[in-house]
């Protein structure tokens, strides 16, 4: 167990850093981020703030010893410098990180797991994409294989003329089938160094031009019937990589069953909610596992919830946003509302 008064390293510095170093703090610990150059709020609210480049391993290793442990809030930070830390000290291990940051090793593991991802088929280049779209047939998502999120890197493929004249980038790409779907919702464990796994409720979470937009509790009838199923799944990854900390997967509730879609190693949007709506939130159980202290209960503290994110403008009204007396208004501290951007989430229980 890391006493209080410990140092926790965070990789990156956006508003996952900056949630999980507030519940550090009240914790009684002290966090020190690590990021590059950028709009780093996770910093506003830490001890110590290392501004540096992902490859700069004196940086990485002067940090590594200012720290007791260290974490992620960020899942695509490069895996080759981490190799030269002392493993002992990240958690979770760099074997998540290396799986979640590829489409087509994620979507591989949880068929290993015995799990059921979206039909997929990976192209590494421009000549093999005719050849998957004829395999798993349109509609289909071409998706790269590294670095998307909020819906980026991502090209509908509708019928096979979309397909001609795409170029692959470098890194790959995934080919996959489009679902359809009743709707989506996400697992979110915590796992504990001894193997405890608590979960959340599952919520539904609504997209709105390929990001997150809202999440409510209850969740439809059949997220309740297929949670069962996803939990199981996610347990099976969580178990195999040896987790430490809050995991998060990503599903489609289908006709035929939960569909996985994508991990993450890490505290998510879709958890954001359990700040107020959680008897324990996905935060403070990050740093409880991560520290070897008991888990918190996971249990929501009511029936009905709807957290609703920030994104660009919409940020901007804080005084409307407040004017609603029983809303939990978090804002990230971000300098520029530009458009698409997370800045900030409204949390309403009850
Ligand atoms: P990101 O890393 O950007 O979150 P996702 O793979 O989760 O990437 O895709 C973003 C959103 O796009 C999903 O939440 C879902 O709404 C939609 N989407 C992604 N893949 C599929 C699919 N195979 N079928 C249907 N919709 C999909
Ligand atoms: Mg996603």
């Amino acid at each position: 167990m890391l006493a209080p008064g410990s140092t926790i390293g965070i990789l990156g510095g956006g508003q996952l850093g900056r949630m999980l170093a507030m519940s550090a703090a009240q914790l009684g610990y002290r966090c020190h981020i690590y990021a590059p150059e950028g709009d780093n709020v996770a910093a506003d609210v830490a001890a110590r703030y290392t501004c540096a480049p992902w490859h700069d391993g004196d940086a990485l290793a002067a940090f590594a010893r200012d720290c007791d442990v260290i974490t992620y809030e960020f899942e695509n930070v490069p895996v080759g410098p981490l190799a030269g830390l002392p493993q002992d000290k990240l958690a979770p291990g760099i074997r998540a990180l290396e799986v979640a940051q590829d489409r087509v090793r994620e979507k591989r593991f949880m068929l290993e797991a015995g799990g059921t991802p979206a039909d997929f088929v990976a192209v590494d280049h421009d000549s093999e994409l005719a050849d998957a779209v004829e395999r798993i047939g349109v509609p289909g998502i071409l998706k790269t294989r590294r670095d998307g999120y909020d819906g980026k890197g991502q090209w509908p493929i509708n019928d096979r003329a979309d397909a001609q004249g795409v170029r692959i980038p470098e890194t790959g790409c995934v080919y996959e089938a489009r679902l359809t779907f009743e709707c989506e919702f996400s697992v979110i464990l915590v796992r504990g160094r001894d193997g405890e796994v608590r979960f959340w409720d599952s919520t539904r979470n609504l997209h709105k031009d390929g990001i997150l937009a809202h999440c409510e509790l209850p969740a439809p009838a059949i997220v309740a019937e297929q949670s069962a199923r996803a939990r199981d799944m996610a347990r099976k990854v969580a178990d195999a990589l040896g987790y430490v900390g809050v995991l998060t997967l990503e599903f489609f509730a289908t006709s035929r069953g939960p569909v996985f879609n994508e991990m993450a190693p890490r505290v998510h949007n879709s958890g954001h909610w359990t700040i107020e709506g959680a008897v324990t939130s996905q935060f403070e159980n990050h740093i409880r596992a991560i520290c070897g202290l008991p888990l918190g209960d996971t249990a929501s503290v009511s029936r009905t919830m709807v957290m609703d994110n920030l994104i660009g403008a919409d940020a901007l009204d804080l005084a409307g946003h407040l004017s609603d007396g029983r809303a939990h208004v978090h804002l990230y501290g971000k300098s520029e509302a530009r458009t698409g951007r997370k800045m900030g989430h409204v949390t309403r229980i009850g």
